[in-house]
């Protein structure tokens, strides 16, 4: 019997990650992936030649010395990435109705203040402590900052913050405060519920640098690959695991649609944790903590529109464009079918030919899945049966209209520059996630009941462990610190958070 020493389920970044620690370390690696394409929400698709990425339009913290830069550098993967520094001067411009400026936020930080204290010039102090108050948060995560010997107690105090109190409390300017949470589109920021931290431990990684990957994120799922099948680790491709198999409280084999069973001393799940307790069939796991990891609350889903642009037409931008209708910033995910949208991004995404004129972009906004539930049971498919079908073609035409003709406000003669556009809904991301209902970054953080949404990367079956974007938090940096957190608990010693600060 072919047994492994770990076997992964799932190729986002979160498995991915896992499966190059692993490897390089000796462990013999297999990872299992439902779909053609690995990398989860690192795929990336083709439209008339012009590439667009499902989910990873800018990353932060790649700069020599910083975290992912360190944690890519040791696996091999930093001087192979082919990357594209955003404006120093702003990565992200945040522009709001009725307003005809362009509020920049830079990359550094003394940048950051500088240029956002020439549009606030009373507010210089205000900006200065929030910029202070993101670093002294982010100090407090020990792995983020890849420390070892890290307690609990460093981040308890500040996981009961939350970014709107924290915000409103630094200053009373509302525009301003606007502008410090414009892109909360990154994490989904909402009142009441968005811990400070999230908010922190994100933006601090793209005011330290911010980087956009040349033809597109799945180029770091690509070579993580090369890197884990060179360590003699394997990856198989339309493998879905549906069940795995435990005797005694430990985890034998994980099997796959066609029965086929992978066996191995450990397993790492980088899918939906609550769909990991479905496959997993044990005892040891309560049936109360399977409710409770089922009904934790998402974040929101998304409707994004990616436009092949016409030749020589419009601009492209190293920044990435926020937008929000005055006073409805931390609204954003409440829409009504009469107000929607409340705010979108724009993307460019480079190419290795993208000149002074941006090829492609992409347009992207919030939308809630009961939207598409008239098609829940259809899938992209030819299958007559099974398909999608015209009215869900109507309903997705419907609404880029509604969304192109907002984007138009601000960026008239747009649709004059369009070649050709697709979408893709809260249905596209389900199916090729393989999450419930296509959420933007999974299991939605809550300040007031820090630990309900804590979920450890250990489970009750001693040799099964967890991974990816729910167990820490997302992105392409939350979710490799994740697997990060994930071998330091299945390896059992730091030694290795050592080895990538050293790298
Ligand atoms: C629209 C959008 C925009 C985003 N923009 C950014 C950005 O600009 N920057 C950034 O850093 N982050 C961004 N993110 C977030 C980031 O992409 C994710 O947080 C991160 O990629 C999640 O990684 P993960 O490890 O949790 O795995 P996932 O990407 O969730 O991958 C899980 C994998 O498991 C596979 N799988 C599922 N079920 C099974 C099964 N039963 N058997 C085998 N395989 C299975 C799936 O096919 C998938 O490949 C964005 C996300 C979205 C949706």
């Amino acid at each position: 019997m072919n047994r492994y020493d770990a076997v992964i389920i799932g190729s986002g970044i979160g498995g991915l990650v896992c499966g190059g620690i692993l490897s390089k370390e000796g462990y013999r690696v297999c990872i299992l992936e439902k779909n053609k394409q690995i990398g989860g929400s690192l795929q990336t698709f083709s439209r008339e030649k012009e590439i667009f990425d499902s989910g990873v339009h800018y990353v932060g913290g790649l700069e020599q010395g910083q975290n992912l830069y360190q944690i890519f550098k040791y696996l091999g993967v930093m001087d192979k990435l082919k990357l594209q520094r955003m404006d120093e001067d702003a990565f992200d411009k945040i522009i709001i109705s009725n307003d005809q400026k362009e509020y920049c936020q830079a990359q550094g930080y003394e940048n950051f203040i500088r240029r956002l204290a020439d549009d606030f010039p009373d507010e210089e102090a205000a900006i200065r402590s929030y910029c202070d108050k993101i670093k002294e948060t982010c100090a407090r995560f020990p792995l983020y900052n890849l420390r070892t010997n890290g307690l609990y107690e460093e981040k308890a105090e500040v996981l009961t913050e939350d970014t709107c109190s924290v915000i409103t409390s630094l200053t009373g300017n509302t525009k301003l405060q606007a502008v410090l949470v414009g892109n909360n589109a990154l994490y989904v920021g909402k009142p009441d519920e968005t811990p400070f931290y999230i908010h922190a431990l994100i933006i601090n990684s793209y005011i330290e640098s911010s980087w956009k990957c040349i033809n597109g994120g799945s180029q770091i799922g690509k070579i993580l690959a090369r890197n884990i099948r060179e360590n003699n680790g394997e990856i198989f491709r339309n493998t879905e695991v549906v069940k795995i198999e435990t005797q005694n409280g430990t985890a034998v084999y994980a099997e796959d649609t066609h029965g086929k069973r992978y066996y191995a001393h450990h397993f790492i799940s980088n899918i939906h944790p609550a769909k990991t307790m479905e496959i997993t069939h044990s005892d040891v796991i309560k049936s109360i903590y399977r409710r409770r990891i089922r009904n934790l609350p998402h974040t929101i889903s998304s409707f994004l529109i990616h436009i092949v642009l016409k030749r020589d037409c419009m601009p492209y931008h190293r920044h990435n464009y926020y937008y929000h209708r005055e006073g409805e910033i931390w609204n954003l995910a409440d829409y009504t079918d009469d107000n929607w949208p409340l705010g979108y991004a724009l993307f460019f995404p480079p190419s290795a030919k993208t000149g002074a004129y941006a090829d492609a972009m992409t347009i992207f906004t919030y939308m809630r899945y009961d939207e598409v539930a008239p098609w829940q049971h259809t899938f992209n498919t030819v299958n007559a049966e099974t398909s999608r079908g015209a009215t869900y073609d109507a309903f997705k035409k419907y609404k880029a209209e509604i969304l192109l003709d907002c984007v138009e406000e601000k960026f008239p003669g747009l649709r004059n520059c369009i070649q050709s556009y697709t979408t893709s809904t809260p249905l596209s991301y389900r199916d090729y996630i393989g999450n419930y209902d296509g959420s933007l970054y999974g299991i939605a953080k809550d300040y007031k009941d820090p630990l309900k949404t804590f979920i450890s990367p250990r489970t009750k079956v001693r040799n099964l462990f967890l991974t990816g974007q729910n167990i820490n938090i997302h992105g392409v940096l939350g979710s490799s610190i994740s697997a990060l957190l994930t071998c330091v608990s299945l390896i059992g010693n730091e030694k290795i958070v050592e080895k990538i600060r050293n790298a």
